[in-house]
């Protein structure tokens, strides 16, 4: 893996000022970072980052029988209070590329929309956020405090050599952090909408349900599993898991699968196969959620009904940065900038704030997510120059209150 350092000029004709947001995330997106692979996108950031006095360094990171994957963790400044921005480089495969009506890769902007793949997952964020610290910085060069990124290239894939090692990485050499800013799109339709202060947790079990194959005119001489595996599925959904909480909506269970793999209408199975996935909240850890699936599938079970539970192995569990001074400082920036007051959300799905929490709190906010993971994926170039604004007031108050503490 080629991780040596190459100067701005390399990356492209005409040399762009990477303080503009939108230029940069043009740059980046015609990288084709698609996981597993570095694509330039660090590459670039890495020229981005030096030439502004940032310490660069690209760790590479190995797991038996994955690819490496390469990371980047760059940092301005020496003292504290730290500030880190985090996110990711690759981008989920193409697709269907006949299906897109532009070049995923050419990061063309037409009509106010920059198009691409990762234009709205991440590269937009991320651009919009680096190229506030810069402006930042060179408008403030006696800024207090340091600015850190923390970008990897494996969020999108396994996940296991990416954040999770990097963080542990960082902490080895000794790098502390005050307080973490995510970019990840968290708006569902415009730039004032949501900040994510929290993730639910996931967990997801494989349920058995054991009979006996026999003829359906015989049925004395079978035990059919699927009556075994409605019922028990039944008990699982009965009762909500809970109310919610005052943060997080009502954990959810869903059964993903339901197989039995009977090709035939006279026989009766041997055996019935369901997932289910739940999304919890803070009520649960992993371990007393799958305790009360046991108790539940148990009293349901009896004596009558032969089953087996795997519940899989999760790093997914509910978390929250409580508002407080941060979150108020990422909402106020939000508003002094759209007018409105965002909300203040745990929906969705998983993601690396789920890491990084156990170093600093974090905070997610970016652009509009959507059209993330979708053919013709895209960002306004609106909301990466609001992005952009939000950042820097945001960077600005952070390390005026710092520096006044
Ligand atoms: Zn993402």
């Amino acid at each position: 893996m080629d991780t040596t350092q190459r100067p701005l000029s390399d990356f492209g004709p005409a040399v762009f000022d990477p303080a503009d947001p939108v230029a940069l995330t043009q740059a980046l997106v015609r990288c084709p970072s698609v996981t597993p692979h570095e694509g330039g996108a660090l590459a670039l950031l890495d020229a981005v980052l030096s030439a502004e006095g940032y310490t660069v360094h690209r760790p590479v990171f190995s797991a038996p029988g994955m690819p490496d994957v390469e990371n980047l963790y760059a940092r301005l400044g020496t003292e504290g209070p730290v500030l880190v921005i985090a996110g990711h480089t690759d981008v989920v495969p193409v697709g269907d590329e006949a299906a897109w009506t532009r070049d995923p890769f050419a990061g063309s902007v037409e009509n106010g929309i920059l198009h691409g793949r990762g234009a709205c997952d991440m590269k937009g964020g991320l651009a919009a956020m680096m190229a506030a610290s810069l402006r930042f910085r060179r408008e403030n060069p006696d800024s207090s405090g340091s600015i850190a990124f923390l970008i990897t290239g494996d969020e999108e894939g396994p996940a296991v050599n990416g954040t999770v090692k990097l963080l542990d990485w960082a902490h080895q050499r000794g790098e502390r952090f005050d307080h973490c800013l995510l970019g990840e799109p968290t708006n569902p339709a415009s730039m004032s909408d949501m900040i994510k202060i929290g993730r639910r947790g996931s967990l997801t079990g494989k349920l058995t349900v054991n009979g006996k194959q026999g003829h359906v005119g015989y049925p004395d001489l079978a035990d059919n599993p699927i009556r075994g595996m409605v019922r028990l599925l039944a008990a699982l959904e009965a009762t909500p898991l809970d109310q919610g909480t005052r943060h997080f909506d009502p954990s959810n269970l869903e059964v993903t699968t339901l197989d039995v793999g009977n090709p035939a209408s006279n026989v009766v199975p041997a055996q019935a196969r369901a997932v289910f996935n739940i999304r919890f909240n803070d009520v649960w850890t992993p371990e007393t959620l799958a305790a009360e699936i046991e108790r539940r599938l148990r009293d349901a079970a009896g004596n009558s009904i032969r089953y087996e539970l795997v519940v899989q192995p999760t790093n997914a569990v509910a978390f929250m940065t409580e508002p407080g001074p941060f979150v108020n400082l990422v909402a106020d920036a939000v508003e002094a900038e759209t007018g409105k007051r965002p909300a203040l959300s745990t929906t969705g799905g998983t993601s690396d704030a789920r890491f990084i929490k156990n170093y600093c709190p974090v905070v997610e906010y970016g652009v509009v997510g959507q059209t993330m993971h979708q053919v013709d994926e895209c960002v306004a170039v609106a909301d990466l120059v609001t992005l952009e604004r939000i950042t820097r007031r945001l960077l600005g108050t952070y390390f005026a209150a710092q520096h006044k503490a």
